[in-house]
């Protein structure tokens, strides 16, 4: 059976050469940074200061603004409550967009039961955010605006840079989560106008387990983890060295080599989204046409389900993602974000015609057979799941029937 990932937003296999890096500091080289007066202790101390240097050089950062953290959603805790807490002087309103992932929008609940206010930005049917949107949301008492860099779900790059420059020209700290784009395309902290970015290793091909904050120089935030003094303060607790050494060297290769990823995901993707859009009745991409991630295709199609097609799909060897692969497993919440995820809501699909939808996400080690194999199998899953739905039946009906 055919093994094909096409689910590289959820994770990314880890680079034979980030393992190899990582290796010594599983084994013979285990000092604790901490302990720096010893020979073990500083090599861990030289280990986790050059992977400060190469993940910084990724975004466009100084080594010393880098906080590493155990990944993205406590990235965006940190950042979130932190700046929230550090300015509840100064003001407490934050403005954020509706299409965030849930580290961000539910490390705001806390907050709103503190007092703070929250305006929420929100997205074109593309999944874009006008900055002037943002510009208009921003009060005297804004303390941060936070807009993601590119949507996991739908695969839009966000305005960050016009974004940034409205925030920076109010006074207000901007923090993009660039947990889905980092290492994919281009991200320059200070272009960007960014206070505050997130990054997750495990997403360009790194470990899991390992993320960092970017915190400009001159930003201050409220530590969200208390005891010793690591990551300047930010972050207490003994640091993930084999982690940090790990994302240190995936950053630096993503930054030699993420102009040719992209030149060979863009090629793929546009393969499997023409192969789709030729062979798939009642399609609708989703996401901006061209302003998107490479290599990530998304759509979901009229009275297919998301969460069948991609079950469909994986007896047939093809993993993807269906929605938001965060939002399928909520406790405690409606029914419908079983169905339709807050991304999905926030562009307006119908909800009566689109019960989900796919996102297939390319790798670096994506071939032409696999994008070939998923476009000889997709037309007829579709065709089952339709004969399986009543709605579509109905539909038909109403067709032949001139209604
Ligand atoms: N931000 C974005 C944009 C995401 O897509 C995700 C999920 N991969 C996260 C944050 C959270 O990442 P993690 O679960 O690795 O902490």
């Amino acid at each position: 059976m055919a093994n094909i990932f096409f689910d590289h937003i959820s994770t990314t296999p880890l680079d034979p050469r980030v393992l190899e890096a990582m290796m010594p500091y599983l084994t013979e080289r285990y000092g604790n940074p901490s302990s720096h007066i010893h020979d073990q202790g500083q090599q861990a101390v030289r280990a986790v200061d050059a992977a400060r240097v190469e993940v910084a050089g990724l975004v466009g950062a100084k080594p010393q603004e880098i906080v590493f953290t155990s990944g993205a959603t406590e990235a965006n805790n940190l950042a979130i409550k932190g700046a929230a807490e550090s300015r509840g002087k100064k003001g407490r309103h934050l403005v954020v967009s509706e299409v965030e992932h849930f580290s961000v929008l539910n490390a705001l609940l806390p907050l709103r039961n503190r007092g703070f206010e929250v305006t929420t930005v929100k997205a074109d049917g593309d999944g874009k955010v006008d900055p002037d949107d943002v510009r208009r949301a921003i009060r005297p008492d804004t303390v941060l605006v936070s807009v993601m860099h590119a949507n996991a779900e739908i695969g839009t790059v966000e305005p960050v840079e016009e974004i940034g420059r409205i925030a920076n020209e109010r006074e207000v700290l901007f923090h993009t989560d660039a947990t889905a784009s980092a290492g994919h395309i281009p991200l320059n902290a200070g272009t960007a106008g960014a206070d505050l970015v997130t990054l997750s290793a495990h997403n360009f091909y790194g470990p899991k387990g390992t993320g960092a904050l970017v915190v400009r120089e001159g930003v201050r935030l409220e530590s969200q983890i208390d005891g010793g003094f690591q990551e300047m303060g930010y972050r207490a607790g003994t640091e993930n060295v084999p982690g940090i050494v790990g994302m240190g060297r995936a950053a630096r290769i993503a930054s030699e080599e993420m102009g040719e990823w992209a030149r060979h995901l863009g090629a793929l993707g546009k393969r499997l989204r023409e192969g789709v859009a030729s062979s798939v009745e009642h399609l609708h991409f989703t996401g901006h046409p061209t302003d998107r991630l490479p290599g990530h295709v998304s759509f979901w199609v009229e009275y297919a389900e998301g969460e069948s097609l991609l079950l469909f799909l994986s007896v047939h060897g093809v993993m993807a993602a269906s929605g938001s692969a965060c939002s399928s497993n909520l406790k405690g919440r409606d029914e419908e974000d079983l169905v339709a995820s807050h991304v999905l809501r926030a562009i307006g699909v119908p909800s009566d015609i689109c019960t989900g939808s796919i996102t297939f996400s390319l790798g670096k080690g994506s071939t032409g057979q696999e994008v070939d194999h998923v476009l000889s199998v997709l037309p007829g899953i579709v065709r089952r799941l339709w004969e399986m739905s009543p709605t579509y039946l109905d539909y038909q009906k109403k067709i032949q029937q001139g209604g």
